[in-house]
């Protein structure tokens, strides 16, 4: 049975993606069959709809690093036909058929049925960004950092997971500081949760080395310069979960907020998280990630439009988070 998918092909050294249509016998090998009927669109998505190298590393690749969807067949025991189900990450749009597609077919170790309380769509509104803000959230907490120890920053804001971001450590207590350069987005980032916003531009130069202690913690989606300013008005013990790096992947900073203060760098990464970990987060996300602002910060896009998304995130005009109805 033919199916629409968003194809990734390599000619010559251009990668480029596009829709095609494909027939199930072209799936990749797996122990659970598919019906894709949600994805979404995060910066790493933007990415490889856009064609730049460095994601995809086997082709042809179908696009997509996340899918919520019905199971069709299973020879897994873990799962059976009408199983509603969600992958983020693994090896989705990287080295496994990902999740702009009809149909996905993927080892049974990566599925996680969608929990209880949310609805398919709603996974994906939250999608590996929203399940990234709290990975970050948790190992703050990891590293026993409390509300009482003084404010956190959100770098990022008004993106997918630093909204995420704001609405968990919100409900979880927290002063927040929301560093944006959509300051025009000031209500909505109140609305999710924001006590103070900040202009970007006071993070994104180079700083001292060393500057006044302003937050306990941070999340960070930006990196670069601003995650140096970032650990560098960390307060003493404080720590920042690094998870993107919008602003640059270079860290052009110095050692002396972790030998003079203590501050720690926690790393975030997503897509091979071990599975208590996810379940750990998406379990702080079914129960503590407030509905009605996850809907303030969600768009939904049907799947023909997943190009023009694409180039958005890119170029910063998405606030928060996509939904993309497949079928
Ligand atoms: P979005 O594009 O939704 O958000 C990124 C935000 O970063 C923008 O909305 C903008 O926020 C800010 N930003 C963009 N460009 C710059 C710049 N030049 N300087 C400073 N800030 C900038 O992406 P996501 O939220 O989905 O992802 C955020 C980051 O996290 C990305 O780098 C992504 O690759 C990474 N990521 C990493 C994961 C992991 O496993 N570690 C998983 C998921 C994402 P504002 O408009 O408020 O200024």
């Amino acid at each position: 049975m033919s199916f629409k998918a968003v194809r990734v092909d390599k000619a010559d050294k251009a990668v480029v993606a596009r829709f095609v249509e494909m027939d199930e016998a072209e799936l990749m090998d797996g122990d659970v069959t598919i019906r894709v009927t949600h994805s979404t669109v995060n910066y790493k998505d933007g990415l490889v709809l856009g064609g730049r190298p460095g994601i995809v590393n086997r082709f042809p690749m179908i696009a997509g690093v996340d899918l919520a969807g019905i199971v069709e067949t299973s020879s897994a025991g873990a799962f059976k036909p009408g199983d509603e189900v969600l992958i983020n990450g693994f090896g989705l749009s990287q080295s496994h058929f990902g999740g702009y597609a009809q149909k996905a077919r993927v080892p049974a170790k990566w599925l996680m049925k969608v929990p209880a309380g949310l609805t398919r769509g709603q996974t994906m509104a939250i999608g590996t960004a929203g399940y990234t803000a709290a990975l970050a959230v948790l190992a703050l907490e990891r590293a026993r950092l409390t509300p009482r120890r003084g404010p956190v920053l959100v770098t990022g804001a008004a993106g997918g997971v630093g909204s995420v971001a704001i609405a968990l450590l919100a409900a979880a207590g927290w002063r927040v500081i929301a560093a944006t350069g959509r300051t025009a987005e000031a209500d909505y980032l109140s609305g999710l949760g924001a006590a103070e916003i900040i202009d970007r531009n006071e993070l994104s130069a180079p700083g001292r080395p060393l500057g006044k202690e302003r937050w306990a913690g941070a999340v960070d989606c930006v990196g670069s310069t601003t995650l140096v300013n970032a650990l560098a008005q960390t307060s003493y013990r404080g720590a920042v979960a690094a998870c993107g790096l919008a602003q640059g992947p270079d860290l052009p900073g110095t050692v002396l907020p972790f030998i003079l203060r203590g501050v720690s760098l926690l790393g975030i990464d997503s897509v091979n998280c071990p599975m208590p970990t996810r379940r750990l987060a998406w379990e702080r996300l079914a129960t503590r990630l407030d509905l009605a602002k996850l809907e303030t910060m969600t768009g939904t896009i049907k799947f023909d439009k997943i190009f023009e998304a694409g180039a958005d995130i890119l170029a910063g005009k998405v606030r928060g988070r996509l939904v993309v109805e497949i079928d």
